[in-house]
């Protein structure tokens, strides 16, 4: 058994959405195949990822040092003790051969990338979704069922208006939805804040509303909006402050009474350590923790990053990866996280479920297909198929 390629290739996402800090016209993603000698039903066993969005591709790290050392490794070493299928951790440990620490960023979302594709396929090999393998690893086998699902939206556009703005939340609710986001920071504070009003005025009782500021903020801006905010009992306010500024998080949460979330920029198990030591976050609070695995070393080591939490005294509920994807949506059910997020109808053919995903009173149904699912998703999965049938 062994591993006889991984490709990569760089697919631009044509989105002409922006938020607070950056638009996505020249936003592009690594979608790369891991490619075994394992055969199912005649076929080649392939795992598949993508290094979810907001980070641009990264395939020269992955050409120039992960593939290499996974492909010039002794076969039977990327193998679990069974020697039945791949073992993660071990391919893990052999892409970080010779990486010294600290840096994360510069290698964690290749490697990353390309551990939850290794995952992808080891699920295959072993016939289960991954969300049911996952949970058998690493939540005492509860298997979910669904998973509680909110909307990242509320982006800014050219010409979008706030009837238009309104117009997308009521979407979002008549789709099934409960929660959920929109984006702020991108005009004044006081244009932002009409743009919370208006869209709180539309949502039923019991829904729930959140905002998301993209690390644009600096000190005065960021204690500004957390006054303007605060009246709207928010879900959570989310990166109101640089992502590595945990002085000025602790500041805003030492103000700010609601929940406050943050985490999808960052890349290392240390790093979060760091936020939850320093940023002033709380799981008494409902704060939420939002690391996106595919962009921080991948499934095993967010695993690591949960272990790291518990010892702090954080629990699962207040995690929601950050990806709005199918590998974000088995992780959240395979670790019994509190949710994920989803981008309907955005990021093109990198948002969203599979194809048959139903959305109920706030709850995403999950598929049973072996792996991530990926092949449940028509024009995703032709993306993938085309770096391995050409
Ligand atoms: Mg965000």
């Amino acid at each position: 058994m062994r591993i006889v390629d991984i490709r990569e290739t760089a697919v631009p996402l044509n989105s002409t959405l922006a938020n607070s800090s950056i638009d996505f016209s020249e936003m592009t993603t690594s979608v790369v195949a891991v490619i075994t000698d394992v055969k199912r039903s005649g076929k080649p066993v392939c795992g598949f990822a993508f290094n979810s969005t907001g980070r641009y591709a990264c395939g020269a790290q992955m050409r120039a040092r992960f593939i290499p050392r996974i492909l010039k490794a002794p076969p039977d070493s990327l193998l679990d003790d069974a020697g039945n299928n791949f073992a993660p951790e071990k391919i893990l440990a052999v892409m970080l051969q010779n990486e010294k620490s600290g840096g994360h960023s510069e290698r964690s979302v290749g490697i990353g990338t390309i551990e939850v594709a290794v995952w992808d396929a080891v699920a295959k090999i072993a016939d289960k979704p991954l969300h049911r393998l996952l949970a058998e690893r690493f939540n005492g086998g509860k298997i979910a069922a669904k998973v509680f699902c909110y909307v990242g939206g509320g982006w800014y556009a050219p010409g979008k208006t706030t009837k238009d703005l309104q117009d997308e939340m009521r979407r979002h609710l008549n789709a099934g939805y409960t929660m959920v986001k929109m984006k702020v920071g991108g005009m004044p504070l006081a244009d932002d804040l009409a743009r919370v009003e208006t869209v709180k005025s539309i949502l039923p009782a019991g829904a729930l509303l959140a905002v998301d500021a993209n690390s644009k903020f600096d000190r005065a801006a960021a204690l500004s909006y957390a006054r303007g905010l605060e009246p709207f009992a928010l879900r959570w306010f989310e990166e109101p402050c640089d992502p590595l500024d945990f002085a000025l998080l602790a500041e805003i949460a030492g103000v700010y009474g609601p929940p406050l979330s943050t985490g999808e920029n960052l890349f290392s198990t240390q790093d979060v350590e760091n936020l939850v030591r320093f940023g002033g976050l709380k799981p008494e609070r409902n704060d939420v923790i939002q690391i996106d695995p595919p962009q921080a070393y991948g499934i095993g080591q967010y695993a690591r990053t949960l272990e790291m939490l518990k010892r702090h005294g954080w629990p699962r509920r207040c995690m929601f990866p950050h990806g709005g994807n199918q590998m974000s949506l088995a992780i959240a059910a395979g670790f019994g996280l509190g949710g994920a997020e989803s981008y309907p109808g955005v990021f093109g053919d990198f948002g969203g479920f599979a194809d048959d995903a139903r959305i109920e009173d706030g709850f995403i149904s999950l598929s049973d297909r072996p792996g991530i699912g990926f092949e449940g998703q028509a024009r995703l999965n032709k993306i993938m198929r085309e770096l391995v049938d050409n």
